[in-house]
């Protein structure tokens, strides 16, 4: 038999082979017929029936959830419960079947077509993604109302033990059900980038690829399949010369976990004896126990949007205290960096942070998002300052502020800062009168003028994941434009050299906190232009640990700086590798 290569997105790393499972669901079949008036009061009870049986079978997948379960797993589940009581779907729909006098199934179709109209007319990438919601629920309901078994849960039984299971798309409730079995890989037809799937996937660790179009076409049940989780490739009926290349990486791949391992209890100590501080980026409460799991030193990014992320109310001074509290707790005296709100752009919550001029949305990444849109509501922004400001009485607490691009904006946060600070004095509340107060470079304005910033602050930390898209002008969600998403462009290079170096003048430190301080290919190069301080997502830091202990940064300061003088990624990329094969 010929082997078949497909190709989708790589969304979480490795190699898995198994035996694929393929999850064929029995298509719904939805059409419309018409309820004699007289019935029409029965049908709407068969709908509402239908409602209270999906409430009732995800609450007890809800009931089920392992402890261990990542907490995005929980509140998607969470989501789908709050859906099944909206008005939109629940109620909607009985109107429907009275208006029309239609079957539920029908009303039920109509309604979701309307919902997921509106989500595919959004220009944000994450909110369009959000019709896959619409149609989980939808979905179950339907299922219910046709009499179709839930194919996941029939099958909980050990069967899927070490298998690939390829589906056209898998729900959180899916995830939640199969994440005990033990299942080997993921496989969907549909999913980018931004999809559900793709944060459970990476959320679970285990490898995943989604986006690859007709996969339940093109497999068989039960045949060989390896999944290459890097390369976002799946590989069906492999021949025995690539089975045996596949199970060879595999092995490799463990090695070096195990390899990185046991790099965790060793400092980050270059060569020529240079110490470097690697600390953790945290985004959700996993993030705390895998950062412990590698040791790092402290959390240099704590990014606090998570908590605004999915409700309408913004949380309130307390539970915004109480959980920064219960980091701080968890870091037993390690530092914390707490960074001040930056919703809007990439990061939308519940509610709208979006600039409209004459109807036409504009770039949020240009808009209000960040310290701008805490300044201008100063009533939410002075909340988080105080609930900050608090738990820095609890342990070493330091507050950064996110997106700034004008010394003015650092003058009004600071108002705000000495507002909150004599708001918690007049009310007898303990705080860090002498808190680190630190200021993102990621706005290209900020790092061309570092060394005024560094003046008036105690830490500068470099953010690229922003900083490359304001240099480029190329927006950091558009796939149209990613080619220009070059983190090594000798114009974002510059900047990063003009931050540390005015941090340096002042005589104050500056980290790095994005996705570029933990890919290990770049490390050497920032070594190289005196970055001393990364903090990176906790699962990179050990083999951004293993490139540390493998460097003179004496010998890369000589050489690194030649990147400043380069005309193109290109050219930078290609030193790179000579760079990195350094001995
Ligand atoms: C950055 O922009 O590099 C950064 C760390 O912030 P975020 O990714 O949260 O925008
Ligand atoms: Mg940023």
């Amino acid at each position: 038999m010929a082997s078949l290569s497909l190709k989708g997105v790589g969304v979480s790393r490795g190699i898995a082979i198994g035996k694929a499972y393929l999850l064929q669901r029995d298509q719904l079949k939805v059409r419309e017929y018409l309820i004699p008036p007289s019935l029409i009061e029965a049908e709407q009870e068969r709908f509402k029936q239908a409602v209270a049986v999906a409430k009732q079978q995800l609450a007890e997948v809800r009931q089920r959830i392992p402890s261990s379960t990542p907490v995005d797993i929980v509140s998607f589940i969470d989501t789908h419960l709050l859906m099944l009581n909206d008005k939109a779907l629940a109620q909607a729909p009985l109107k429907l079947i009275r208006e029309r006098g239609c079957n539920a199934e029908w009303a039920l179709k109509l309604q979701r077509d309307a919902l997921v109209a509106v989500f595919e007319d959004m220009d944000d990438a994450y909110l369009r993604t959000r019709k896959d919601d619409v149609d989980h629920v939808v979905n179950r309901i339907q299922r219910i109302l046709l009499n179709q078994a839930d194919h996941i849960q029939v099958i909980m039984d050990g069967r899927l033990k070490g298998k690939v299971i390829i589906a056209d798309d898998l729900s959180p409730a899916d995830t939640v059900t199969m994440q005990n079995e033990g299942i080997a890989a993921f496989v969907t037809e549909y999913g980018g980038p931004n999809s559900h799937t793709t944060i459970l996937a990476r959320s679970l660790g285990i490898s995943a690829i989604v986006g690859v179009k007709n996969a339940l076409r093109y497999l068989r049940q039960g045949e060989t399949v390896v999944v290459d989780g890097f390369q976002g490739m799946l590989l069906a009926a492999p021949d025995a010369r690539a089975l045996a290349h596949y199970q060879r990486r595999q092995r490799q791949e463990k090695r070096h976990q195990s390899e990185l391992n046991k790099l965790k209890e060793l400092p980050a100590i270059s060569r020529d004896g240079l110490v470097i501080s690697l600390q953790a980026n945290v985004e959700i409460p996993e993030d705390l126990a895998m950062m412990n799991k590698v040791a790092a030193k402290g959390v240099g990014l704590y990014r606090t949007e998570y908590l605004f992320m999915n409700r309408d109310q913004p949380p309130d001074e307390e539970e915004q205290y109480e959980t920064s509290r219960e980091v701080v707790k968890q870091l037993r005296g390690r530092p914390l960096t707490i960074r001040t709100l930056d919703l809007g752009a990439d990061k939308i919550p519940g509610h709208e942070v979006r600039h409209e001029v004459r109807g036409v949305v504009t770039n949020p990444a240009l808009g209000l998002r960040a310290i701008r849109l805490c300044l201008r509501d100063p009533a939410l922004f002075l909340t988080q300052l105080r609930a900050i400001l608090r738990v820095s009485a609890e342990g070493p607490v330091g507050l950064m502020i996110p997106m700034l691009a004008s010394v003015h904006e650092l003058q009004q946060a600071m108002a705000l800062i000495d507002q909150a600070k004599d708001e918690l004095r007049r009310e007898g509340k303990p705080f860090d009168d002498g808190i680190p107060i630190g200021g993102m470079i990621e706005v290209p304005a900020a790092a061309l003028l570092a060394e005024v910033f560094a003046k008036r602050l105690d830490f500068l930390s470099i953010g690229t994941n922003d900083l490359v898209q304001y240099t480029m002008a190329a927006d950091r969600l558009d796939n149209a434009v990613n080619y220009l998403y070059q983190p090594t462009h000798p114009a974002v290079l510059r900047l990063i050299d003009m931050t540390i170096k005015g941090g340096r003048k002042a005589g104050i430190p500056v980290a790095m906190c994005c996705e570029m301080a933990g890919e290990s290919r770049y490390t050497r190069l920032l070594l190289g232009l005196g970055l001393t301080e990364f903090s990176v997502q906790p699962a990179m830091l050990p083999e951004v640990k293993r490139i540390v202990q493998d460097s003179d940064v004496e010998q890369l300061a000589m050489k690194a700086r030649r990147v400043l003088r380069m005309a193109s990624a290109m050219e930078v990329d290609a030193f790179l590798e000579k760079l990195n094969d350094l001995d």
